[in-house]
């Protein structure tokens, strides 16, 4: 029997090479999207072409009620939940000085509060099951800080906090728990900053190079798997080196 993932934000970037990695390790894969605009038909054909099945919702991971009923819908399509990742995530970047509470507020309910709307529907469903992989993507921002990102970081710390009390919370319901801390990975939302930005962001990264999507769903697939099965609560930097 193949097992499910759902994947938050994976119309693009991070989330659909993580959504097209499992669907090859044999998950079928359910998913948001924002929007009509989204890109949900390219994403649709490619996991049909695994050979896999694909779930889409609208959902706005913001919303409590919304996330209800994606994560009910992903039940009645398939029955099960044996992974999420927890991937959804904005940025409004600006000075705390400049910054408005809208922009703060709007981050960490997409970002961190998102992350809480989904997990807290999906795990009863891993805690009746006895369980589950859990994979929350965070940043080395969360970690290390950066100057005009104080809402952003502080959604990505949240969520390594968050992180590490679920795993101490459900470990013994066999259920995994585990952050991600990407670097700079080329996908839309880094495409933005400016190319002075990005040689500067270069130079401190002893690998030489920027981070692509595949290698953040290599780690995923790893934390998904039995291979990563005495592993909980941990916070794994996917950035070449940048922040040691
Ligand atoms: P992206 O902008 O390409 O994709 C973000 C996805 O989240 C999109 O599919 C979007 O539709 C979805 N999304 C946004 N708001 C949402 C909401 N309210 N409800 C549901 N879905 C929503 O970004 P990405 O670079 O692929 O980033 C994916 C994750 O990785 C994010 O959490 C981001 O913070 C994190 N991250 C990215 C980098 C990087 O360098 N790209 C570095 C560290 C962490």
């Amino acid at each position: 029997m193949s097992k499910v993932a759902v994947i938050t934000g994976a119309t693009r970037g991070i989330g659909k090479a993580i959504a097209l990695n499992l669907a090859k390790q044999g998950y079928d894969i359910a998913i948001n999207y924002r929007s009509e605009n989204d890109d949900l038909e390219t994403i649709k054909k490619e996991i049909n072409e695994i050979g896999r099945r694909i779930f889409t919702y609208k959902c706005d991971v913001s919303d409590f009620e919304n996330s209800e009923n994606f994560v009910k819908g992903v039940i009645e399509e398939f029955g099960e939940i044996d992974v999420l990742v927890n991937n959804a995530g904005i940025t409004k970047d600006g000075l705390l000085m400049r910054m408005k509470k809208e922009d703060f507020e709007s981050v960490v309910d997409v970002n961190l509060v998102g992350t809480f709307n989904i997990t807290r529907n999906v795990i009863p469903y891993m805690i009746k099951a006895k369980k589950g992989k859990i994979v929350n993507i965070s940043s080395v921002v969360g970690i290390s800080g950066n100057a005009g990102q104080t809402n952003y970081s502080a959604s990505k710390a949240g969520i390594i906090g968050f992180t590490k009390s679920l795993a101490k919370e459900v470990a013994s319901r066999n259920i995994t728990v585990n952050a991600i801390a990407p670097g700079f990975i080329q996908t839309q939302m880094t495409d933005v900053l400016k190319d002075e930005v990005k040689e500067e962001i270069l130079k401190q990264i002893p690998l030489k190079r920027f981070g692509k999507a595949e290698d953040v769903a290599n780690v995923v697939k790893f934390l998904v798997s039995e291979e990563s099965s005495y592993i909980t609560g941990q916070v794994i930097n996917i950035d070449g080196g940048m922040l040691m």
